[in-house]
C-alpha cells in the first residue's frame, strides 16, 4: 500500500468531519461541500438550486445573503453560530423544531467557508430551562409572602429568609443547623407526604410540590404550599442540597396534590401511570447520556391473571392488583419508580442499578408477590408473576430497545414456566 496523499487525507477528513463544511464564492455558488453539509442542505433546498448556498437556504434563512453582502472587510467572520430555525412542515406538535447553527467566514474577496451544525437538542434544552425559570419567577413574584430555606441533603437548615419567621413564627437565625422536618413538625395529615419523602422525590424528579396543613410555632395552623427543589452541580447528578419554598395560600377545592396525583398516578393501584413513567424514563435517559450511571428496567406481568378474573371475579382481580403494586413499590430504592404499564403489567425503573442489582431486586419482588395472600369469598388467593430485566447500556441508550429487551426476557420467563426472573445467559453464573 502507498502512503495516502495529503489530498486523500484532506478528503478523508472532510468525509469524517461531524460538522457540515461548505466552500463557496461571494454569490453563494458552492465549490465544495462535505456529506454532512449535504445532509443538512438538500432537504432545505427542496426544489430550489442546491448548488447555491443562498438559493438553497432562501426559504429558511434569506438573511444570509444580505449578511454577506453587507460584510465589507477583506476577510473575517461574517456570522458566528447564526441560528436557522427549520420548519420542514411535518414537525408540528410532537417533535422539537430543527435548529442549525451557521458560521460564515470570509477567506478572501470571493471565497467563503461556511459551517452548519445541528443544535436542535441544545435549543430544546434552553427552552425547557427558560420555561422552568419563568415558572419559578411567577411562583416567587406572585406572592407577597413566601418563606425560602436551603437545606443540606440530610435536611439540616443552612439558611432561612425573614419570611420564614413571619410565616411560621420560628426565628430564622436560630433555626440554622436544625433539622427542618423537626422544626416544622411535618406530621402527615391525611395523604400528605412527610418532608423527607418530598425530598426523596425531589432527588429523583428534580422537584416536588404539595399542599397541606402546616403548624405555626404558636400551635396555629395554615394551609401551606410546599415546594422542594433539588440543587445539583453540573458535575454530578446527586443534589448538593435542596431549596424549600413555603407559601401561605388559600385552601382551594382541588388542592395541588390532588391534581398532581391525578396526573401522575394510576387510578386503581396508586402506582405511577404509564405517562409519568415515560417522562421519568426520558429524564433518566438524559442523565444516563451525561453521566453514564447505569439505569435498569424491570418489567413484570402477573401469571394466568385471566383465570383469577374468571374464577373470583373482576373486583377480586382488582384487589390483587393493588396488593401486588403495594408489595413491589415497598421494595423500591429511593430513586426508583414503580408504574402500572397496562392491565396486569408493571414496570420499575432503577437509576444507578446494574443488571445484577436489577435481577436481585426483581427476585425480591417475585418472592414478595408469591407471598401475597388475600381473603376472598371463595377462600384464600395468591399470585405469581414473571419478570424481565434489562439495562440502558444493553439497549445502546434507546428507551424503545430497553423496553423491548426487558419484554423479551419477561416472555422467556413465561415460557420457562412462569413465577421466575429470567436470567440472561451471559450473566448466568
Ligand atoms: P400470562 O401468564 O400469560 O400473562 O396469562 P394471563 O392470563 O395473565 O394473560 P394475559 O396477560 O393475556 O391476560 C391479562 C388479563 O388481565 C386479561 C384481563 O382480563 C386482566 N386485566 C387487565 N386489566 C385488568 C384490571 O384492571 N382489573 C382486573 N381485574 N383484570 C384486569
Ligand atoms: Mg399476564
Ligand atoms: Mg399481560
Amino acid at each position: 500500500m502507498t502512503e495516502k496523499s495529503s489530498e486523500e487525507q484532506l478528503l478523508e477528513f472532510l468525509y469524517a468531519c461531524p460538522v457540515g463544511l461548505i466552500e463557496c464564492d461571494a454569490a453563494g455558488e458552492i465549490a465544495m461541500m462535505n456529506p454532512h453539509a449535504m445532509q443538512h442542505l438538500l432537504p432545505l433546498a427542496g426544489t430550489r438550486d442546491a448548488s447555491n448556498l443562498f438559493a438553497a437556504l432562501e426559504q429558511h434563512a434569506p438573511e444570509l445573503r444580505s449578511l454577506c453582502a453587507a460584510y465589507t472587510p477583506a476577510a473575517g467572520k461574517i456570522c458566528d453560530g447564526h441560528r436557522i430555525f427549520v420548519d420542514l412542515g411535518g414537525g408540528r406538535g410532537k417533535t422539537a423544531p430543527k435548529v442549525l447553527a451557521c458560521t460564515m467566514v470570509k477567506l478572501g474577496a470571493d471565497r467563503l467557508m461556511v459551517t452548519l451544525s445541528d443544535i436542535s437538542q441544545q435549543v430544546a434544552q434552553e427552552e425547557r430551562l427558560r420555561q422552568a425559570d419563568t415558572w419559578f419567577a411567577t411562583l416567587l413574584d406572585g406572592v407577597a409572602e413566601y418563606a425560602a430555606l436551603s437545606i443540606t441533603p440530610d435536611g439540616l437548615i443552612t439558611s432561612a429568609n425573614p419570611g420564614f419567621t413571619r410565616q411560621t413564627g420560628h426565628d430564622c437565625a436560630t433555626v440554622i443547623g436544625q433539622k427542618l422536618a423537626e422544626v416544622l413538625q411535618t406530621d402527615p395529615t391525611g395523604g400528605d407526604l412527610r418532608l423527607e419523602e418530598q425530598v426523596e422525590i425531589a432527588q429523583r424528579d428534580g422537584w416536588h410540590l404539595q399542599e397541606g396543613w402546616q403548624q405555626r410555632r404558636n400551635g396555629g395552623r395554615y394551609w401551606c404550599q410546599r415546594l422542594v427543589v433539588a440543587r445539583a452541580d453540573d458535575a454530578s447528578s446527586l443534589p448538593t442540597g435542596f431549596s424549600v419554598v413555603l407559601r401561605d395560600v388559600p385552601r382551594r377545592e382541588a388542592a395541588a396534590e390532588d391534581i398532581r396525583r391525578l396526573l401522575t398516578c394510576d387510578h386503581l393501584t396508586g402506582a405511577s401511570n404509564r405517562r409519568h413513567f415515560s417522562q421519568v424514563m426520558e429524564r433518566e435517559q438524559a442523565h444516563w447520556r451525561e453521566l453514564r450511571h447505569s439505569l435498569a428496567l424491570v418489567v413484570l406481568d402477573l401469571d394466568h391473571f385471566k383465570i383469577v378474573n374468571d374464577r373470583y371475579g373482576h373486583p377480586v382481580g382488582d384487589a390483587l392488583l393493588c396488593k401486588v403494586a403495594e408489595a413491589c413499590a415497598a421494595l423500591l430504592p429511593p430513586r426508583g419508580i414503580f408504574a402500572r404499564l397496562g392491565g396486569e403489567e408493571f414496570g420499575a425503573l432503577l437509576p444507578r442499578f446494574d443488571l445484577n442489582q436489577a435481577l436481585n431486586l426483581a427476585e425480591d419482588m417475585r418472592a414478595a408477590v408469591a407471598d401475597l395472600c388475600i381473603d376472598t369469598p371463595m377462600g384464600k388467593l395468591g399470585a405469581t408473576a414473571s419478570f424481565g430485566c434489562a439495562t440502558l447500556e444493553e439497549a445502546n441508550g434507546s428507551i424503545d430497545a430497553l423496553i423491548a429487551l426487558a419484554d423479551r426476557r419477561l416472555y422467556a420467563a413465561k415460557h420457562s414456566g412462569r413465577n421466575q426472573v429470567h436470567r440472561p445467559q451471559a450473566r448466568a453464573a
